[in-house]
């Protein structure tokens, strides 16, 4: 948009504001909304706290999701559908709603935002504020009869990047919103190597993070690949010292040869193909892009023989290293080892790992 930039400090003797509350949104002398997300994210600095006890203890990742998304995304993004064409404002908004996320998952920081969007299926949200903002002008356009022209050109280049041959705001809303939102999961997943199928929407509202189960909070970690097998973290394995990855430590280290044969299995069983050997490829799929031909009952127990395997990985893992630790000397300072108040909880143990 071309904002003009106000430069006099009073109009007709009556001042003019650095910043106006309008509707909601704080803008500054150049109608932009950076102070407004930058002020609602300093407010709710305090859930970051609070998401510390909350995290884990009582509610399902859905349920965490939900909270996040309504106590604290919707407060950051109210009002911003207006400036999708303001990228850089667009982006604080993005980091700031997934802190929260992340935070009242209990996930760390430093993991990475777009893998953290994909093992649930969330869109981006400029993608959501589009959605928003094709609601606004269609509205628009019934009461004045015209289309706001400030709106074409952002409109054009989603509706680009959508690949939709007719104008956004000549489609029906559900049409629109459906194919937005599968194409922003599919580009972050494209980004990260993974094939997204038509049943990711139904692994993930159906048979995932809807019921208390511990291990999903380590099949989350799986998925995102944050844990000992990120070579980020640790380059060589450090249980048989080969190349370091989640590959590695699923489909190849001999550590891991139990589980691995023990899952593997479970999957012949469950799909009746004798030639599965690649276990990370069928816990991609069953996980991202299940057959259009599996039955329910299939998908569930490839679920679940996807969440056995990825618990027993952090726990063998976990018992191997505190083995080890008994050997080594007391000035060496312990991993994980530190919090007492989870001791009861031996799977959480993991979380800080
Ligand atoms: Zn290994």
């Amino acid at each position: 948009m071309d904002y003009e930039k106000i430069s006099r400090t009073h109009i007709q003797g009556y001042p003019v504001k650095m910043n106006y509350k309008y509707l909601g949104i704080v803008l500054n002398k150049a109608l932009d909304p950076r102070n407004s997300v930058i002020m609602i994210n300093n407010k709710l600095k305090g859930y970051l706290s609070r998401n510390d006890w909350i995290v884990k203890k009582f509610f399902t990742p859905k349920s965490l999701i939900t909270l996040s998304r309504y106590y604290q995304e919707s407060r950051i993004i109210y009002g911003l559908n207006p400036f999708l064409d303001m990228g850089d404002v667009i982006d604080i908004a993005q980091k700031a709603s997934l802190k929260y996320l992340r935070s009242i998952l209990g996930l760390k920081h430093n993991v990475s935002s777009r893998r953290c969007r994909l093992v649930f299926g969330l869109p981006k949200l400029e993608h959501n504020l589009l959605v928003r903002l094709v609601k606004n002008v269609k509205k628009y356009k019934e009461h004045f009869g015209e289309i706001p022209s400030i709106y074409n050109r952002t409109l054009e280049e989603y509706r680009k990047w959508s690949g939709l041959d007719q104008p956004l705001t000549e489609l029906p809303i559900e049409y629109l919103k459906s194919t937005v939102l599968n194409r922003s999961i599919s580009d972050t997943a494209a980004k990260e190597g993974i094939n997204v199928g038509t049943r990711f929407k139904e692994v993930i509202e159906k048979f995932l993070y809807r019921w208390p189960d511990r291990r999903e909070n380590l099949l989350i970690r799986y998925i995102i690949k944050f844990g000992f097998f990120d070579p980020r973290l640790f380059s060589e394995c450090e249980l048989c010292g080969g190349e370091n990855s989640r590959t590695h430590v699923t489909n190849e280290c001999p550590y891991f040869n139990g589980s691995r044969n023990r899952a593997l299995e479970k999957a012949k069983k469950i799909l009746g193909q004798n030639a599965l050997s690649n276990l990370e490829e069928v816990i991609m799929q069953a996980y991202f892009a299940p057959d259009p031909n599996w039955s329910k009952k299939q998908i569930r127990e490839l679920v679940d023989m996807t969440k056995t395997f990825v618990a027993d990985l952090y726990m063998s893992r976990k018992k191997k290293t505190e083995v080890e630790d008994t050997r080594v000397s007391d000035d060496e300072p312990r991993k994980g080892g530190k919090d007492q108040r989870r001791a009861n909880t031996p799977l959480l143990n993991f979380f800080n790992n």
